[in-house]
């Protein structure tokens, strides 16, 4: 097993999607680095300005958080001098006549996010390496007794999974994950209404967080629309 293989299987452990615990490391690690290394190199930068890349806003606030934390705001500011200098390029010119049809298209929003492209490889990179794992009958079995994967996940893993005989196991899984989930809830709920006396309301009850694994299960990334 590769030490992907090997941080899936850590992955496992967590009451949290697996693929998901490992893009939030490589988020982390995407702007340790990039205030550290990336923000601060030229050739880094010219990189981001021909892919045309910009930051989503999400991105865009995790960097000032992160420049704040690292002291890098002289790095900071050059970047953005020159991602804004060639945001102003991609307006029409001052000139005479009608303004050309998608003249104010930008280029930068074209070129996506710079942390979510790198976020994007590894997730494929990942969902593809958790899929062939799951004909490992160790890697399946811990599987079996984890949290599941996520909404998104679990379409990404069928689809890269080969075998029918993977995308079953797949199903069997999730579909047991969300039976457990749901009684569950469906105990919790009884149970405060049995404390409460009364059939519906809202009420307060003891602590369970299977609501909270419920969200975190049907949580999607970003964008909000599912890649399959
Ligand atoms: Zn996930
Ligand atoms: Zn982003």
């Amino acid at each position: 097993m590769d030490w992907i293989g090997g941080e899936l299987e850590l992955a496992l452990n967590k009451d949290d999607c697996p693929i998901c615990t490992m893009l939030d490391e490589v988020e982390e690690r995407f702007f340790f680095w990039f205030c550290l290394e990336g923000i601060g190199d030229g050739r880094t930068r010219d990189a981001l300005l021909s892919r045309g890349e910009t930051f989503c806003r999400p991105h865009a606030k995790r960097l000032i958080e992160a420049v704040g934390k690292t002291g890098r705001r002289f790095s900071a500011a050059l970047m953005t001098q020159e991602m804004i200098a060639h945001a102003a390029r991609d307006l029409p010119s001052d000139g005479g006549g009608k303004v050309p049809k998608g003249a104010f298209q930008s280029r930068r929003a074209e070129g996506g996010c710079a942390a979510c492209r790198s976020m994007d490889e590894s997730e494929a990179n990942f969902v593809g390496i958790f899929a062939h794992y799951l004909s490992d009958p160790h890697f399946s079995e811990l599987y079996g007794q984890s949290f599941g994967l996520c909404l998104e996940h679990r379409a990404m893993a069928a689809s890269a999974a080969r075998s029918g005989r993977t995308k079953k196991l797949i199903a069997q899984a999730e579909r047991e994950k969300m039976r457990q989930l749901y009684d569950e809830l469906e105990e919790y709920v009884a149970s405060i209404r049995a404390a409460a006396g009364a059939a519906s309301g809202e009420f307060e009850g003891a602590e369970s967080d299977a609501w909270k694994r419920a969200l975190m299960k049907l949580s999607i990334r970003g964008s909000g629309h599912l890649k399959g």
